[in-house]
């Protein structure tokens, strides 16, 4: 889908007008992101694309959106946001277990442990139920390897009675009840990464939607310094809340505009990546995880009318997806707006558009 119908002459981040154009997705595809605009060149797309993008998309508070939502990578697999092996324990019993994309667990199996010990013969093992069928010849295997090769070769047992050994095993019903357990696991995210893409989000939108004017402004060109850096092959150290301080960032939506959003997304901000374009800044929530940004001073567009609002939303569920006019979701907008008290609407040759409250994002 294309963001827009502008033509753009040259690449929004290393500013070379003589460099094709390649599509560039807003929101990352593979965190589900459907916009996307012939805005980078081939170079600066996969710069991005390589740091900022790929950083986010790793992230494990991403990965479980994707998992959630069924937003597949492109080879179509669901990543699995708890990769790690963990360990369930029921009494003297422990289990090794994964999660595999339905977070489904399946047992880790472990090799077989056998030991003969003041005349008891124990054979240990573990294996996931859905691998029963595999137990006849697993336990066959290690039974002759331990009486031909291994400690129980002083025996000296015959193949019948190595085989009898192996029946009474296979025969023995194996251990199998319900874990009853619970496991934890740690979950975290990067704000600076997170942070990072919002950014990258942010200054593509401004370019698109306020070209040169935005492009040229002091505050977009912190915005493309900044990310310049971070897709670079070694950034430097930063600070989140110091760069978020000096890109006129804050991570706290005033509650009208998050009840906006609220109202735009279903009340299911985690199934979207939203950005609300102003004369005033952008306010992007990506699933869930919002930051306001400002301009040094409104950036007026003069075909657009005053209080200009633009809707960037992609959904991670298959609902409503593309670039709208907020005017574009009356009458169910007015009937809302009629509700919040703190948003001011100025109806302009049909149109309807608002603005916020001054001062505020
Ligand atoms: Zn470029």
């Amino acid at each position: 889908m294309r963001a827009t119908t502008k033509e753009h002459s040259f690449c929004i981040l290393c500013l070379d007008p003589t460099l094709p154009l390649t599509d560039e997705h807003i929101f990352p595809e593979a965190a589900g992101g459907d916009i996307s605009d012939f805005i980078l060149c081939k170079s600066c797309n996969s710069k991005l694309g390589h740091t900022i993008d790929a950083a986010f998309v790793n992230q494990a508070v991403v990965r479980l959106a994707r998992a959630t939502y069924r937003v597949a990578g492109k080879q179509g697999h669901l990543p699995r946001p708890f990769d790690d092996i963990f360990m369930a324990k029921d009494g003297e019993t422990s289990i090794r277990f994964k999660l595999d994309e339905n977070w489904k667990p399946t047992v880790v199996g472990q090799a077989p442990e056998i030991s003969f010990v003041d005349g008891l013969f124990t054979f240990k093992m573990s294996l996931d139920f859905a691998d029963e069928a595999k137990i006849p010849s697993i336990v066959r295997k290690a039974v002759t390897r331990f009486f031909k090769n291994g400690d129980g070769k002083k025996f000296n047992c015959t193949d019948q009675q190595i085989e009898a050994v192996a029946s009474a095993v296979i025969a023995g019903r194996p251990f199998e009840r319900s874990v009853d357990s619970s496991f934890t696991a740690p979950f975290g995210a990067d704000f600076d990464v997170l942070f990072a893409e919002q950014a990258k989000v942010i200054y593509e939108i401004c370019c698109i939607e306020f070209g040169l004017q935005y492009i040229e402004s002091r505050t977009g060109s912190q915005m493309r310094n900044f990310l310049i850096g971070q897709s670079s092959k070694e950034p430097l150290p930063w600070n989140v809340s110091d760069v978020m301080t000096r890109l006129n960032s804050v991570a706290v939506v005033i509650p009208p505009i998050d009840k906006l959003i609220d109202f735009l997304t279903q009340g299911k901000k985690h199934e979207y990546h939203i950005a609300l374009v102003m004369q005033t800044g952008v306010v992007l929530s990506m699933i869930g995880i919002a930051v306001a940004y400002r301009f040094d001073a409104p950036i007026v567009v003069a075909d657009m009318p005053q209080g200009f609002g633009k809707v960037y939303i992609s959904s991670l569920n298959g609902a409503k997806t593309g670039v709208f006019d907020l005017s574009e979701f009356i009458p169910a907008f007015c009937e809302w707006l009629s509700l919040q008290g703190r948003l001011r609407v100025v109806p302009i040759n049909d149109r309807l558009t608002w603005t916020a409250p001054p001062g505020h994002l």
